[in-house]
């Protein structure tokens, strides 16, 4: 079933900048619901991946299709994702509500419609008590679940997520993916979330993707990696400890 009829569907998908292939001929599918994670090193291509499901990027060849719907060439602001990434933005002169509320301001989302769903984003993260504060007023650990609740505010189907939790200590992180799992578990949502950390990717996700090089060198649920890592890279990449 999950292969027969994927949600999100990569087709022989590649990315070159000038005469580097950074995503090389991927194939990718994902179930509704999934959570799954991009786990790779350093310049292994996750972040290109994300950013041309998010359309910030255009494929150089292949196809992707979300939800039945063929996408690589629509805006990101067609694709109806919710993303949020390392280095969330918030707006630093408007409150949280307002900061919230832009991504429905600029689609023409009336007020009132706008102030409820925003309610509803931030009750989500529970800091629907910190509607009227400026950002500067927020720990990093609160700006960051602003910035889920932001990417949340659409009711989108699917959440695109790039080491989102990286700049958190340990004790916040870990809190943090465990406030994530709950959301995709209540929301019904299809994550993809890129990490580089192991302990991450293998604790959060139903499968992870492992790149090497732009190309996955396994697909699996966390413990099949664990106990049959199908080359020497994802088993020298899954045993090391951060
Ligand atoms: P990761 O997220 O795994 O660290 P990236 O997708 O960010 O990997 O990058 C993969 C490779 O593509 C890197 O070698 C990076 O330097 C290169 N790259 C990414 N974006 C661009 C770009 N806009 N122009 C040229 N090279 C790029």
């Amino acid at each position: 079933m999950r292969d027969s009829n994927p949600f999100i569907h990569f087709e022989a998908i590649s990315k070159v900048f000038g005469t580097v292939t950074v995503v090389d001929s991927l194939d990718f599918h994902v179930a509704q619901g999934e959570f799954v994670s991009l786990l790779g090193p350093s310049g292994s291509g996750k972040t290109t991946l994300l950013m041309m499901l998010a359309g910030f990027e255009t494929p150089t060849g292949g196809s992707i299709h979300v939800d039945g719907r063929r996408v690589e060439h629509l805006p990101p602001h067609k694709r109806e994702m919710g993303v949020v990434f390392q280095n969330y933005a918030l707006f630093p002169h408007m409150t949280i509500a307002e900061n919230v509320g832009f991504p429905l301001k600029m689609r023409g989302v009336a007020r009132a419609e706008r102030e409820a769903r925003v309610k509803r984003a931030l009750e989500l993260v529970r800091l629907g008590h910190l509607a009227d504060r400026k950002p500067s007023q927020l720990s990093g650990g609160q700006q960051q679940r602003i910035a889920l609740s932001r990417a949340l505010v659409y009711e989108p189907k699917v959440v695109l997520m790039d080491e989102p939790l990286s700049a958190l200590d340990k004790q916040l992180r870990e809190h943090m993916q465990l406030e994530i799992r709950a959301l995709h578990r209540e929301l019904g949502l299809t994550v993809i979330f890129v990490t580089h950390d192991q302990g991450e990717a293998l604790t959060m996700s139903d499968r992870v993707a492992v790149l090497n090089r732009g190309k996955i060198e396994q697909f699996d649920t966390p413990s099949g990696l664990y106990d049959r890592p199908r080359t020497r890279f994802v088993a020298e990449f899954i045993g090391e400890t951060n």
